[in-house]
């Protein structure tokens, strides 16, 4: 059988930087959640993407749950959510019993429509919290989305999970809301095996989130509780891996867009096939690069035909308010999201990826279209 060839997989610094850490947390015997590496790559990560505080948890989901506390998200209350998206963003709605509403995207930046969110707020102006999403490590439209929750005074978080290392008009993904989240999941543009982190300017909340994940013991010698607790909190081992990561990070994003581009060129004489939108004011980290197919070549004849090479790709994610468990839910939208999920692709684009196997993708590609 072939090498695989992986949509997105862990890629370790050819200087080892990860072990370094990791041998570090041996040595001192730093081997629980907290030590130096957990507060050291929470302020490399604030120093990188320029927010005041942040804290280091178990996964870019608890992170999530954590923020929709800190905005004293509970049982009852409406939170705005993006629909086409994964369903981590949506499931910590469910675990504090709050209610979801989903929101479609637009065709312009395949996330939140900034029109559609409003319509929401009209509809729903008690509205406890807005969650954004930058699919794919596009950015959604920030500055219209401030805006609006600005004017209904809603709370934005802002799940980044997809998009360290995405800049719009300049400024980091993450750092836009009250609340941003970043995961380092196995398949994310960097990763510790599994973590995330929850970032924010304000050092109160953060702090509480810091007590909330390490099982909220009050101050005093036995162990005492006046509020819920979690156990959310990054081990200082992983957060070894994460600061060794960090260091690659610039690098995986320029391999990203190298990979998008080099999609773009090779495919560009196919008129049915177009790429995922990249606005003036968004410099994406293309962590997955994503197409539509507007012709008769459908997003299943390309998954197959790569498969058989044993080449990993994907549909777009499947709209929240379509899923099973969530369709009971309320939507505001016009189905761009099903339309995206529809045609939608995302091609391979794992960091390791030699150009020959690029073309060989390219090739595959290609080839549906010679034949059909
Ligand atoms: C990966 C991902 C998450 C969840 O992160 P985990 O670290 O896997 O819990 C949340 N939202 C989106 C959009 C994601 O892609």
């Amino acid at each position: 059988m072939k090498e695989k060839i992986y949509l997105a997989s862990p890629h370790m610094s050819d200087e080892g930087y990860e072990q370094q850490y990791v041998k570090e947390a041996f040595d001192t015997n730093w081997i629980a959640p907290l030590g130096p590496n957990v507060t050291n790559f929470e302020k490399e990560i604030c120093e990188k993407i320029s927010i005041g505080h942040a804290a280091a948890l178990v996964s870019g989901t608890a992170a999530i749950h954590m923020a929709l506390r800190a905005c004293g998200v509970g049982q009852g209350d409406i939170v705005l959510c993006q629909s086409l998206t994964f369903s981590a963003t949506a499931n910590p709605i469910i675990y504090e019993k709050a209610i979801p509403v989903f929101i479609d995207s637009d065709l312009e930046t395949w996330n939140m429509s900034p029109k559609h969110l409003e319509e929401a707020l009209i509809k729903y102006p008690n509205a406890k919290a807005v969650i954004v999403v930058h699919l794919y490590g596009l950015s959604a439209d920030m500055d219209k989305i401030v805006e609006i929750c600005k004017k209904y005074n809603v709370t934005i978080i802002e799940d980044a999970a997809e998009s360290l290392g995405t800049t719009y008009k300049g400024r980091y993904t993450g750092t836009f809301g009250d609340y941003g989240i970043l995961s380092f999941n196995g398949n994310k543009i960097i990763t510790t095996s599994g973590g995330g982190m929850l970032v924010s300017n304000n050092q109160e909340r953060i702090e509480k989130v810091r007590f909330w994940s390490t099982q909220a013991r009050d101050k005093a010698r036995h162990y005492q509780h006046s509020e819920l607790g979690f156990n959310y909190r990054m081990s200082n081992i992983v957060a070894g891996v994460g600061r060794g990561q960090l260091k690659v990070l610039d690098q995986r994003v320029k391999k990203k867009q190298y990979i998008y581009n080099y999609y773009k060129k090779h495919l560009k004489n196919i008129s049915d096939i177009e790429f995922m939108p990249i606005n003036d004011w968004n410099s994406p980290n293309c962590w997955l690069t994503s197409i539509i197919l507007k012709g008769k070549v459908r997003p299943l004849d390309i998954i197959e035909a790569l498969e058989d090479e044993n080449i990993e790709s994907r549909p777009i994610w499947k709209p929240m308010h379509i899923q099973p468990f969530f369709e009971q839910y309320d939507y505001v939208g016009e189905s761009v999201g099903e339309f995206l999920f529809t045609y939608g692709l995302c091609l391979p684009s794992d960091t390791k990826i030699k150009d020959e196997q690029l073309d060989e993708i390219v090739r595959i590609i290609k080839g549906l279209w010679d034949n059909a």
